[in-house]
C-alpha cells in the first residue's frame, strides 16, 4: 500500500528536501553532521557493532553521526555521546580530534546504539524527571547485547556501558579487516590503535 501524507501532497522535491532539512535542524539543535573520511570510519564501527552485538538487527539502518553542538555540550559537559530519536548519534568533536576512534569512542558509539536499538524495540531505557536517567532496562539491554553496564550515580543511573574485552577485540578485528581493502582511510581510522 502506498503511504499517503496529505502534508506532502503539493510539495516539489526541493520543497520537500527543505522541509526535511528544517526537521533535521530542529531535531538536532542545528548540529553539524560528521563529514568526510570520518563518516566511513564511524560507519565501519557501527556496522561492526551491528554484527558483533546486535545480531545484524540494524542492517542498512545505520545511525547518522553529528557533532554535539556547543549549547548541548555546555549543558551536559560530561556527555561523550547523545542519542537522537530516531536514529542519530552525536559525538564530541574534541574527542575525535584528539584521539580518533579509540576504545572510548567505540564504547560511546556502542552506548548510543543500545539507545537506538531500544528505541526501535520500544524498550523504555531512560526516565525523565526525578530518579535515575538510565534505567535498569538500559543495563539489561547492554548485557543482552555484548556489553557490560555499571551504575554511575543517582542522576545518570546505569550510564556506564562498555563492550566486554572479547567483543571489543572482535569489533576491532572486523574494522581492521575492512580497512585493509580501503587503504585511503587507514591513517585516519587506525592512528590511535596501538598494534
Ligand atoms: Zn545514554
Amino acid at each position: 500500500m502506498v503511504k499517503h501524507d496529505p502534508s506532502k501532497a503539493n510539495l516539489t522535491f526541493e520543497e520537500w528536501m527543505e522541509r526535511k532539512k528544517a526537521e533535521e535542524r530542529e531535531k538536532t539543535h542545528g548540529a553539524e553532521r560528521v563529514s568526510g573520511p570520518r563518516v566511513h570510519a564511524l560507519y565501519d564501527v557501527a556496522q561492526a557493532l551491528d554484527r558483533c552485538c546486535f545480531d545484524r538487527y540494524f542492517k542498512h539502518v545505520l545511525p547518522t553521526f553529528y557533532y554535539i553542538p556547543p549549547d548541548i555540550e555546555a549543558a551536559h559537559s560530561e556527555a561523550r555521546g547523545v542519542y537522537i530519536p530516531t536514529g542519530g548519534i552525536m559525538i564530541r568533536r574534541r574527542d575525535y580530534d584528539a584521539h580518533g576512534i579509540d576504545d572510548d569512542m567505540i564504547n560511546t558509539i556502542y552506548h548510543e546504539m543500545v539507545h537506538f536499538y531500544d528505541d526501535m524495540k520500544r524498550i523504555q531505557d531512560t526516565k525523565d524527571g526525578g530518579g535515575v536517567y538510565h534505567t535498569a532496562a538500559f543495563a539489561a539491554s547492554c548485557q543482552k547485547n555484548g556489553g557490560i553496564c555499571w551504575f554511575s550515580d543517582s542522576v545518570t543511573g546505569f550510564s556506564r556501558a562498555a563492550l566486554t574485552p572479547e567483543t571489543l577485540a572482535a569489533v576491532k578485528a572486523l574494522v581492521r579487516r575492512w580497512v585493509k581493502t580501503d587503504l585511503d582511510f587507514v591513517e585516519d581510522r587506525l592512528s590511535t590503535w596501538a598494534t
